[in-house]
C-alpha cells in the first residue's frame, strides 16, 4: 500500500481549459478518500492524473516515495475500476478475474489463490464458472471490483463504480466496498457526484467545484462546518436554508431582511466585524425547529406551510417566509398541515454564517 501526495498539481487541457487549478493534498496510506463535486468539476480528470491516464500540466504527484509525473500507468502499481466496467464476454468469471495476472505472467498457483481470495471476499464463489451474460448488474460490477482486487495494487482508483446499478444494489455494493476497504486497509480514491456515497464511504472528502478544491475534511466536519456557500449547499438533502439580510445589533444580533427581521441569539467577535453589512445565515432543515414540536425553543420567525411531504421516518415541511422558501425536517407524527402558519426557532449554535461577497464561512 502507499500514500499519494499532490503538490500544486494542475491540469490544463490542450484546448486551454483549466480542469484543475492547483491541488495540494495528501492521501494517507490506507485511507479511503472521496472526490465529490458536480458534473464537470474535474474529479475524473484528477483521478485519471493519479492513474497516469492524463498528463500533469504542473506540480508534482508522488505515489509511495516515487514521483510519478512521467511514470506510465502500468508502472504506477494502481488498479482502476470504471463506471462502465468492460468484462470479457467469452470468458468465465474465473478467467475474467485472473486475466490481468495471466497477462503479467504470474504463476498459476498464485493466480488461483488470488482469484479464490477475491471471489470469496465478493461472494462470487458460486458464479466462478459463469459468463458475464449470466450475471446480474451487481454481480458484474463485483467482478470488475474483483479484477482490481486480485492485482493487489498500491492504490485503488474507483470512478463512479456504482452509477450503473439500481438504488438497492448501489446501497449493498457501497457497503461491500466499505467492508473491503476495512479488510484490506487499502489506499482508495473514490470518485462520485453522489453526496450520500461520499458521506458514507469517505474517511475524508475532497469537495471540488470548477477545478478548485472547496474543502477537504471528514464527512462530519464538512457537514457541520462547511467552509463556504458551495459546500453548504452541495452537502445535505434537502439543502441548507439560506436567509439573505443585513446584520444589525438591536438587543443582540438580528438579521434584517427585506421583509422582517429575527433575533439570531448568536454573537462572536468575528460576527460583530460584519455588523451593518450583508450576511447570509444558513440553517439546515433538521435545525429549523417548529415551536409546536419543541416547546422549549425560542420563537424567532414565522412561515407559511405550502407542501407537506411525508418520507416515512420524517416529514419535510416546505414553507414560505417572505420571498424565501424554507424546508424543515420534522417528526413523522406532526399535526402540521398545508396552509398552516408555523412559529419556528433554532439553536443559535446550529446557525451558519457566510460572507455574501467572498461566500466564505464566518465564525
Ligand atoms: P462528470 O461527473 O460529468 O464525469 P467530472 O467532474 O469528472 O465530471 P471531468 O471529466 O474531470 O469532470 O472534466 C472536467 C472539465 O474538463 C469539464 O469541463 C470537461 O468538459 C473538461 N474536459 C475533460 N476532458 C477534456 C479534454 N480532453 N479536453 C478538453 N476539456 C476536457
Amino acid at each position: 500500500m502507499a500514500a499519494v501526495r499532490l503538490d500544486k498539481v494542475r491540469k490544463v487541457y490542450p484546448n486551454g481549459h483549466v480542469a484543475l487549478k492547483e491541488a495540494s493534498f495528501d492521501i494517507a496510506d490506507g485511507e479511503l478518500l472521496v472526490l465529490v463535486g458536480p458534473s464537470g468539476c474535474g474529479k475524473t480528470t484528477l483521478l485519471r492524473m493519479i492513474a497516469g491516464l492524463e498528463s500533469i500540466s504542473g506540480g508534482t504527484m508522488t505515489i509511495g516515495d516515487r514521483v510519478v509525473n512521467d511514470v506510465p500507468p502500468k508502472d504506477r502499481d494502481i488498479a482502476m475500476v470504471f463506471q462502465n466496467y468492460a468484462l470479457y464476454p467469452h470468458m468465465t468469471v474465473r478467467e475474467n478475474l485472473g486475466f490481468g495476472l495471466r497477462l503479467r505472467g504470474s504463476p498459476k498457483e498464485e493466480i488461483d489463490r488470488r482469484v479464490a481470495d477475491a471471489s470469496s471476499m465478493l461472494g462470487l464463489d458460486e458464479r466462478l464458472e459463469h459468463r458475464p451474460a449470466a450475471l446480474s448488474g451487481g454481480q458484474r460490477q463485483r467482478v470488475a471490483l474483483g479484477r482490481a482486487l486480485v492485482r493487489d495494487p498500491a492504490v485503488f482508483l474507483l470512478d463512479e463504480p456504482l452509477s450503473n446499478l439500481d438504488a438497492k444494489l448501489r446501497l449493498s455494493t457501497r457497503v461491500e466496498i466499505a467492508r473491503i476497504h476495512r479488510r484490506l486497509g487499502a489506499t482508495m480514491v473514490y470518485v462520485t457526484h453522489d453526496q450520500i456515497e461520499a458521506m458514507t464511504l469517505g474517511q475524508r472528502i475532497v469537495v471540488l467545484n470548477g477545478g478548485v478544491i472547496q474543502q477537504l475534511d471528514t464527512p462530519m466536519n464538512l457537514y457541520n462546518k462547511p467552509a463556504n456557500l458551495f459546500v453548504a449547499g452541495f452537502l445535505g438533502s434537502p439543502a441548507m436554508n439560506l436567509f439573505h439580510g443585513t446584520l444589525r445589533r438591536a438587543d443582540g444580533l438580528r438579521l434584517e431582511m427585506k421583509e422582517g427581521s429575527f433575533a439570531l441569539g448568536a454573537d462572536s467577535p468575528l460576527l460583530a466585524a460584519h455588523l451593518d453589512k450583508p450576511v447570509i445565515v444558513g440553517v439546515r432543515p433538521e435545525d429549523l425547529l417548529t415551536v409546536a414540536d419543541h416547546p422549549g425553543i425560542a420563537e424567532r420567525l414565522h412561515a407559511h406551510v405550502d407542501v407537506v411531504e411525508p418520507v416515512g421516518n420524517e416529514v419535510f415541511l416546505n414553507m414560505r417566509h417572505g420571498d424565501d422558501e424554507l424546508v424543515a425536517r420534522v417528526p413523522p407524527h406532526t399535526a402540521i398541515q398545508p396552509g398552516n402558519d408555523v412559529a419556528l426557532g433554532f439553536q443559535a449554535e446550529r446557525l451558519h454564517f457566510f460572507d455574501p461577497e467572498s461566500t466564505a464561512r464566518i465564525d
